[in-house]
C-alpha cells in the first residue's frame, strides 16, 4: 500500500483565490506536502495527463478547462494517502459531493471541480512524476 497521492489545485480554484485555504485543508487533514509546485499545463500537456479521458464527451472541455490558468500541483504523503484523499476532496460533482469536503466547498461544476486526485497509488506515481523529477520529490 502506498503513502502517497497526487493532487492539483485546479485554474477555477487558482482563479478564485482558494489555493490557501485549500492547502491548509490537505495539512490539517494530515497530508504532507512532498513536493509542489504552481505551473500552467499547455493544451498538450492537459490532453497528455487526461489522456486515459480521451473519448469521453467532456475530453476538449477538459483539456481547455484545465490549460485555461495556472495550477499548484503536490504529491502528498500519508497512509493510505489515495483512499484518504479521495474521502476529504469529495465526489467529482460537488452537488453529490459530502459536506465539508474541498469539492463541496469549493467546486462550482462537475468539470470545474477545484482540485484532483489519484484513484489508485500506480496512476499516483505515473501522475506524480508527470510533475516531477526524483529529485524533486521528498
Ligand atoms: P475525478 O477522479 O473525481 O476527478 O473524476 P473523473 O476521473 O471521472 O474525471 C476527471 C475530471 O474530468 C473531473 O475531475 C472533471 O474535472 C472532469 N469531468 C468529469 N465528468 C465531467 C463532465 O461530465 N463534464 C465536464 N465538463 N467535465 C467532467
Amino acid at each position: 500500500m502506498s503513502n502517497r497521492t497526487f493532487t492539483m489545485i485546479k485554474p477555477d480554484a487558482t482563479r478564485n483565490g482558494n489555493t490557501g485555504a485549500i492547502l491548509q485543508m490537505i495539512n490539517a487533514a494530515g497530508f504532507r506536502i512532498v513536493a509542489m509546485k504552481m505551473t500552467r499545463l499547455s493544451k498538450e500537456k492537459a490532453g497528455e495527463f487526461y489522456a486515459v479521458h480521451a473519448a469521453r464527451p467532456f475530453y476538449g472541455e477538459l483539456v481547455d478547462f484545465m490549460s485555461s490558468g495556472p495550477i499548484t500541483a503536490a504529491i502528498l504523503e500519508k497512509d493510505n494517502a489515495v483512499e484518504e484523499f479521495r474521502k476529504l476532496i469529495g465526489a467529482t460533482n460537488p452537488a453529490e459531493a459530502a459536506d465539508g469536503t474541498i469539492r463541496k466547498l469549493f467546486a462550482t461544476s462537475i468539470g470545474e471541480n477545484a482540485v484532483h486526485g489519484s484513484d489508485s497509488n500506480e496512476n499516483a506515481v505515473i501522475e506524480g512524476d508527470f510533475f516531477f523529477s526524483k529529485l524533486e520529490q521528498f
